[in-house]
């Protein structure tokens, strides 16, 4: 398997914050977790912080799932439980706005791609007659819809926006990780079993793609392209180069006036695989 992946970057290169977007590569498996950010002022009951947590969720998930024995939901959901032992004795997380993040996960074998995703990372399977098929959580979208349609109207740095923007974070992650609600990883080893999974043999893969929604932007929301497009971007630039047009998009709209978003930059991460085959192989060899 080619892997390539763009460096979870922050979203701008003065932003001294720690990227909260984090990549994880193992041999057979790849995994993007993206950290859901707290507005500013909130507790969250954590003494180590949405970064910290990213990491460490990533790395245990990561190495899980390089267990065959354990489907991809089990690998994630042990991966949680994990990170839960590491700060229960020193965090309160029953605090619903203790630190959570999305997850993308794939693993393959000589034979087969499986996937897992859960909340709003991606992944994008590119298929060798050549369909796309792109894996999203969206149903946290479609449990706020006040929440959604707020942010396609907020204008970051508009004090009333932001602190509309704090009362309904709040309120959506209190509504999070409970029967009837949407599903993050958090401290709930449980929304591991809410994840969205699947599997393809990988002869009719030509590529894949894992990211957070912060790569996806050129799509959506601000409709640059199609998955298609975003698709051959990755062929021919790589994933730094999708990057790159990501940023130059956000940066032709700083004051978020073409595009209403909450972060004018956010961060983004993707790793672009694809399986090497042994023809292929020759003929690289050959040449
Ligand atoms: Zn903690």
């Amino acid at each position: 398997m080619a892997v390539e992946a763009a460096p979870a970057g922050t979203a701008s290169r003065e932003d001294p914050r720690l990227s909260e977007d984090v990549v994880c590569i193992e041999p057979g498996c790849v995994a993007v977790l993206d950290g859901a950010s707290v507005p500013e002022g909130i507790g969250t009951g954590c003494c180590h912080g949405t970064a910290w947590y990213t990491r460490q969720l990533a790395a245990h998930a990561a190495a899980l799932a390089q267990n065959p024995r354990f489907g991809l939901d089990e690998a994630l959901g042990r991966a949680i439980g994990a990170v839960r032992a590491a700060h229960d004795s020193t965090c309160d997380l029953d605090n619903p706005m203790s630190p959570s993040a999305t997850v993308a996960l794939a693993r393959w074998n000589s034979e087969c791609l499986q996937w897992l995703v859960l909340a709003d990372a991606l992944v994008l399977v590119e298929r060798t007659d050549d369909t796309i098929e792109v894996v999203q959580d969206l149903r946290d979208d479609a449990l706020t819809p006040e929440l959604s349609a707020r942010a396609r109207r907020h204008t970051p740095g508009d004090a009333r926006d932001e602190a509309r923007w704090r009362d309904h974070t709040v309120a959506q992650r209190a509504a999070r990780n409970r029967p009837g609600g949407s599903w993050i990883a958090r401290s709930e080893p449980e929304a591991a079993g809410h994840a969205l999974t699947g599997s393809v043999d990988l002869r009719r893969v030509r590529s894949f793609a894992v990211m957070s929604d912060g790569a996806a932007r050129l799509v959506t929301p601000f409709a640059l392209t199609d998955w298609n497009g975003l698709a051959h971007t990755l062929r021919e630039e790589g994933p730094a180069g999708l990057l790159e047009q990501v940023r130059t998009a956000e940066g032709t709209d700083g004051d978020a006036a073409r595009w209403p978003r909450v972060k004018r930059h956010d961060d983004a991460a993707v790793v672009h695989c694809a399986p090497v085959r042994p023809r292929e192989r020759a003929r690289r060899r050959d040449h």
